[in-house]
């Protein structure tokens, strides 16, 4: 890691999270007492590595967090799907970053290790995403019935943190802004354009919290490793 290189996070959290049920959206929802954005900010900023995170969040949110972080955090307005709020969040942190990683708000799991190899591979090749051979079989449904069984071989599912050398992702979200597509993969996105995006070896732990049980089994975890330290 050169010792003058500018690292960015961008960590979208301004959905609804509807499809979780209640109030809260789940990015939102407690942690070991705190929101789980703000564990994943937290453990961003315990890295050295990272220059900046930034946090595009509902207006509503907005006024309510603006005066908390400290100059390395940074929230700002998000727009109406995952995509413009990321391109919220790019815009708001100027253009002085050599690498940009974008993390999904409900992973509070992700390893600091991965996301170095996450880093390496895309200064290396221009973007990377830490990815898992998948445990089940998948099958393409029409109808209510298989239509087909993809091999799972050569099948990975997709987690976060995407790493992302500057100037590749800003062609991704520029190509995507001018086709007003949206995505819930950046990834994905920079290999549809034409990039080449690395494979990296993601974790099991770093799972997406989506479903209530999730939770549950995200605070299991928590207090099996003891938390950090919540002074
Ligand atoms: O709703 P979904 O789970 O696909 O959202 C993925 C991530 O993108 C969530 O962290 C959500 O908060 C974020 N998001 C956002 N702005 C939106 C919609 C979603 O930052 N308008």
């Amino acid at each position: 890691m050169a010792g003058d290189e500018r690292v960015l996070v961008i960590i979208p959290a301004a959905g609804s999270g509807v499809r979780f049920g209640g109030d809260v959206p789940k990015q939102f929802l407690p942690l070991g007492g705190k929101p789980l954005v703000q564990r994943v900010v937290e453990r961003f900023l315990f890295d050295a590595v990272v220059t900046r995170v930034v946090v595009p969040v509902s207006e509503m949110l907005l006024s309510a967090v603006k005066t908390a972080p400290g100059d390395r955090v940074q929230f700002v307005a998000g727009g109406a799907t995952r995509l413009q709020s990321v391109m919220r969040g790019l815009e708001a942190a100027g253009g002085e970053f050599d690498l940009i990683a974008i993390h999904d708000a409900v992973r509070p799991f992700f390893s600091l290790d991965t996301f170095h190899a996450t880093l390496d591979a895309a200064r290396k090749h221009g973007a990377a995403f830490p990815g898992m051979p998948l445990p089940d079989t998948v099958h393409q449904i029409a109808d209510e019935a298989i239509a087909s069984t993809p091999d799972r071989s050569v099948l990975v599912a997709a987690q976060t943190p995407q790493c992302f050398r500057a100037e590749v992702l800003r062609d991704v979200i520029e190509r995507a802004a001018r086709e007003d597509a949206d995505a819930t993969d950046e990834a994905g996105l920079a290999a549809k354009y034409g990039h080449h995006v690395q494979l990296v070896r993601g974790d099991s732990m770093n799972f997406k919290i989506t479903r209530p049980e999730d939770l549950v089994m995200a605070e299991r975890i928590y207090a099996e490793w003891g938390g950090e330290s919540d002074a």
